[in-house]
């Protein structure tokens, strides 16, 4: 069937819809509303003028029809509702003057004009509603159609509907047929089922996903490189390291390991807090695959970052040629840097974006990971793996993604997790104060700058504009140097600042010769001052907590006792949450509760997971559900369904 076969859709209706984003029947069926209305049946008594009304009665005269110009007619009655008399009005609904005669039951809605005691009716329902509630559909509409009218043409598509819950699957749930639920969904007959509609559309709409996803993976594992490494070489490598690899470290490097040598493609997100030890992981993969005879690829967030790697590997890797290549290199040095990646004579290159841009050839890319992956868009990072045939890809994070997150976002993607931090670290002691407490802080504060310690101070979270941003750090930069600035330094760090005056703050206070830093969150990532024993943050309330806790990781970066404390009149039960934990993983599961997923995964989670009603937070348990039932349904069914995942993995090379 099509849109223009569906009686009342011209030219003209067909652009209107076209507009909603409506172009074929299946679209329209599936136009599902954002919300209701939930009407109650009315007490008259309460009702004021012109207010909505829904009220059952009995027909006290026969219904007389008045014809008007252009085919318009206006019908009125009498109604008998609780021995009160109503005189409703109805237009247009001439041809249901038979059926309103005295004694009909009925139920009327409109609105009602309590002055004239007249109900000027939309709808008349043959059927009394009693107790029951009308339950309204309310659907996104533009200019020249209305709700009322987007149901009418809904009820009146009919066509075949593909049910992609397997059969069995569905008797196992006792969900009704797929076309009924969508007519409940447009006409509710009462909560419960309206409910149970909603909750088979959205786990079909979850399934579907999961079985996408899951079907990739199962299709991914005949892609990868095959490499011969003996394991000998790299347990000395590990033995000869100046520090043991916690459990966690050691089943990580086995998963790599097993990834790399066997024949499946590695596709894994490798992540643990700031300070968990990821990058030595990270190193070892790649040494593992230098072993085998591939380039590998680093890409970091930062130049600094980049450097910092680039040193540490130089110093492991004695005997691999490793390079460096960043936007700043002078255009000789980056000539270099291309010619060994593609000769293949620089076995390991560490840099920013500058890895992915144009002039980047490699001979034989094996291995690419990227840390920090949340700060790269999605087309980055598939920019990256493009430059190779099918490199093995790790990610690096330091924000652990929720479960539901990691499930269905990453599902492609195996996960290696370091939860346990390497030995002898002190836990970062937090406080939650108020602003009244603030003396209290300051002589906190003042106990630290006295050791010689040095200390962070965070500006509230401004996000409406840079000037108000400005003023912030500056009051609180002159607060301090009231109650700090005779006997120590107060320096300042903000995003109007160039990059070369950012770097500049940032070298004095590694040099400690600002004692105190007031700054917004631009402190770039990783830079790191052990020194700096203390954070005070103002108005947390404003940061989610998985902000705050990386925050935090800016100080506990020695064996010194460091503080972190958040100043907040409100949102206590929240913050709370940091002070009794530091685990980075329950702390953004909280945070995902409690705040949903935010901005957390750029572009992603906006573009390629577009569900009609499923959310992934509020469902979660159906999330599970369908997760669980995809993997099964694949194990055994798969190769016999394959046609239908044939079409629905089709628009799902974005995941690829
Ligand atoms: P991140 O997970 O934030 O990348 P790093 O890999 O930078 O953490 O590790 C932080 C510090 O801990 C580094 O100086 C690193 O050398 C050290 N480190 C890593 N693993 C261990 C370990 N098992 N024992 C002791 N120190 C370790
Ligand atoms: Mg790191």
């Amino acid at each position: 069937m099509e849109l223009e076969q569906i009686k009342g859709i011209g030219p003209k209706t067909l652009n209107i819809l076209g507009r909603l984003g409506i172009n074929n029947t299946y679209d329209l069926l599936t136009y599902y509303p954002f919300r209701y209305n939930f009407i109650k049946r009315s007490d008259i008594n309460t009702l004021g003028q012109n207010e909505q009304i829904i009220i059952d009665g009995t027909v006290e005269t026969n219904a007389v029809v008045l014809y008007l110009k252009n085919h318009k007619d206006k019908m009125t009655f009498k109604l008998n509702t609780n021995n009160m008399l109503l005189n409703v009005v109805i237009f247009n609904r001439g041809f249901l003057k038979n059926k309103i005669i005295i004694g009909t039951k009925m139920t009327v809605i409109g609105k009602y004009d309590k002055k004239n005691n007249v109900v000027v009716c939309s709808e008349l329902k043959f059927s009394l509603l009693g107790n029951m509630i009308k339950i309204e559909p309310i659907y996104h509409v533009t200019t020249g159609i209305n709700s009322l009218q987007i149901n009418h043409l809904i009820n009146l598509v009919d066509v075949n509907i593909v049910d992609y819950v397997p059969r069995y699957l569905s008797l196992k749930y006792g969900f009704k047929d797929k076309d009924v639920c969508i007519r409940e969904i447009h006409n509710p007959h009462n909560y419960e089922m309206l409910k149970q509609a909603v909750n088979r559309l959205k786990y079909e709409e979850l399934f579907v996903f999961m079985t996408k996803i899951n079907y990739l993976k199962t299709k991914k594992i005949q892609e990868g490189l095959t490499r011969k490494v003996e394991r000998e070489k790299i347990e000395q490598f590990i033995d000869k390291l100046p520090f043991r690899l916690t459990t966690d470290q050691l089943k990580c490097v086995e998963e790599i390991y097993d990834d790399l040598t066997s024949n499946r493609r590695m596709n894994r997100l490798l992540q643990g807090d700031v300070g968990s030890g990821k990058t030595i992981v990270a190193f070892i993969a790649l040494y593992i695959n230098y072993l085998a005879g591939y380039q590998g690829a680093l890409m970091a967030p930062t130049e600094i970052l980049a450097k910092q790697h680039y040193r540490n590997i130089s110093n492991l890797f004695p005997n691999v040629r490793v390079g460096l290549l960043t936007g700043k290199l002078k255009v000789k040095e980056k000539k270099e840097i291309y010619n060994g990646l593609e000769d293949g004579s620089i076995n390991i290159v560490i840099g920013t974006h500058a890895l992915i841009s144009e002039g980047v050839k490699y001979k034989n890319l094996g291995l690419v990971i990227t840390d920090e992956q949340h700060r790269f868009g999605v087309n980055q990072r598939s920019n990256l793996k493009n430059k190779a045939v099918m490199p093995d890809v790790l990610y690096m994070s330091a924000t652990p993604i929720p479960r539901t997150y990691a499930i269905t976002l990453f599902g492609d993607m195996d996960i290696s997790s370091i939860k346990t931090k390497p030995v002898g670290r002190k836990e970062v002691i937090t406080y939650l104060k108020k602003e009244q407490d603030i003396t209290a802080v300051l002589s906190m504060m003042l106990e630290q700058l006295k050791k010689g310690h040095q200390i962070y101070v965070i500006a509230p979270l401004i996000e409406e504009s840079d000037k108000i941003e400005l003023e912030n750090v500056t009051k609180l930069r002159d607060k301090m140097n009231l109650a700090f600035g005779r006997y120590f330094t107060v320096g300042m760090m903000h995003g109007k600042l160039s990059n070369q005056e950012k770097e500049e703050v940032m070298m004095k206070f590694k040099n400690n010769e600002i004692n105190i830093l007031i700054s917004t969150t631009v402190i770039e990532v990783g830079v790191d001052v052990p020194n700096a024993t203390m954070m005070v943050v103002f108005d947390s309330y404003r940061f989610g907590l998985s902000a705050l806790h990386q925050l935090r990781g800016r100080v506990g970066r020695n064996d010194l006792q460091s503080y972190f404390i958040m100043i907040s009149n409100t949102e206590a039960e929240r913050l709370n949450i940091l002070t009794k934990t530091s685990d980075g993983f329950s702390i953004s599961e909280a945070d995902f509760k409690l705040r949903g997923s935010g901005d957390m995964f750029g572009t992603r989670q906006s573009g390629d997971m577009q569900f009609k009603l499923a959310n992934l937070r509020k469902d979660y348990d159906l999330v599970v559900k369908a997760k669980d039932d995809s993997l099964q349904f694949l194990k055994n069914y798969g190769i016999e369904y394959k046609y239908i995942y044939d079409d629905i993995v089709k628009d799902l090379n974005c995941l690829d």
